[in-house]
């Protein structure tokens, strides 16, 4: 009987994995036309001024449709696009599409921004950075428009190479934001060293804080250390009003999560935006 349920289970287990692979195969081999089939879009997340609800940029995030298996998160579906090297397609439309319809948000909300994340495989091409000012230029966005979000292990894969990018945006006016700080094994030294312009502190790192701790003293020296660096400091993944008070105490200037708003279609999204939001804020 023991022996059964052993062989069963490991049985399940092995399926389990097949039809993970098999699901992984199936999304690199649809991924190709999921672009011509209308099944990408780009949902926008509102980054707030704490201190008056200011909406002051929008963050794009990619979204996939599948026929069958429904929404299928960026964390599965990017990571596959890396491997099979479909992510600089990707990361051409996700580019032009949130630069193309944030362009057109300027109509109803003239200081519109918006930041995309950039992948490791397309930070380390070697014409990122020309890509990226094409794209502008193809849409004749201003540079200002664009911040693009990049992650400290990224940089670190090549340093010099990716520090070569970021400072040819930064000089044409893109802004650039490090992403998911404090998720890894973060030294507080890349604030100090990379071109940068906006630091992005992580869930992880804002949960971890609420319980108090050497954390909490971390994540006060961090966004002092931002702060006084002339850095923006924005945290994510508020998911609640304490949250986000305790930011305020921390003078964090900049905040971002499901709390706020969460990430979905332009239009509806713009929608949302609190009259709070009318005040033009500079970020
Ligand atoms: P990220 O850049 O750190 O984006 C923030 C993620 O946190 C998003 O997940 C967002 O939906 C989620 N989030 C926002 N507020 C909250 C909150 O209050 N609580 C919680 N639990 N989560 C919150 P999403 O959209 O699933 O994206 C996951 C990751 O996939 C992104 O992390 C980013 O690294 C990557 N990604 C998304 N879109 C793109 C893209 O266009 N290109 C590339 N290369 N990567 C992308
Ligand atoms: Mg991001
Ligand atoms: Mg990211
Ligand atoms: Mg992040």
């Amino acid at each position: 009987q023991h022996a059964l349920d052993h062989h069963e289970h490991l049985g399940l287990f092995t399926e389990t994995l097949l039809r993970r692979s098999q699901e992984a195969h199936l999304l690199e081999t649809q991924l190709p036309g999921a672009a011509a089939r209308g099944e990408l879009f780009v949902a926008y997340q509102p980054v707030i001024e704490v201190n008056t609800g200011a909406w002051v940029t929008l963050e794009a995030l990619l979204r996939w449709t599948h026929p069958v298996f429904g929404p299928v998160s960026p964390a599965t579906f990017v990571p596959i696009a890396e491997r099979s090297g479909q992510i600089y397609a990707l990361g051409d439309w996700v580019l032009r599409a949130a630069v193309r319809e944030v362009l057109q948000a300027r109509a109803l909300w003239p200081q519109a921004r918006v930041n995309v994340n950039v992948s490791p495989a397309q930070l380390l091409m070697p014409d990122f950075a020309a890509r990226v000012l094409a794209a502008l230029d193809a849409l004749q966005a201003p540079a200002e428009l664009l911040t693009v979000e990049v992650t400290e292990s990224t940089v670190m894969q090549n340093v010099s190479l990716a520090c070569t990018h970021l400072r040819r945006l930064r000089e044409a006016g893109v802004r650039v934001a490090l992403d998911d700080f404090g998720s890894g094994h973060s030294s507080l030294g890349v604030l100090t060293e990379l071109p940068l312009d906006v630091v992005k502190l992580d869930r992880s790192f804002l949960r971890a804080t609420l319980t108090g701790s050497r954390q909490a003293a971390l994540l006060h020296g961090a966004i002092r250390l931002a702060t006084d660096l002339g850095l923006r400091v924005v945290a994510e993944g508020v998911e609640d009003q304490a949250m986000l008070e305790r930011l305020r105490e921390l003078q964090c200037t900049y905040a971002q999560g499901y709390h706020i708003a969460r990430p979905q279609p332009l239009a509806t999204l713009l929608a949302l935006r609190p009259p709070g939001a009318e005040i033009q804020r500079e970020f």
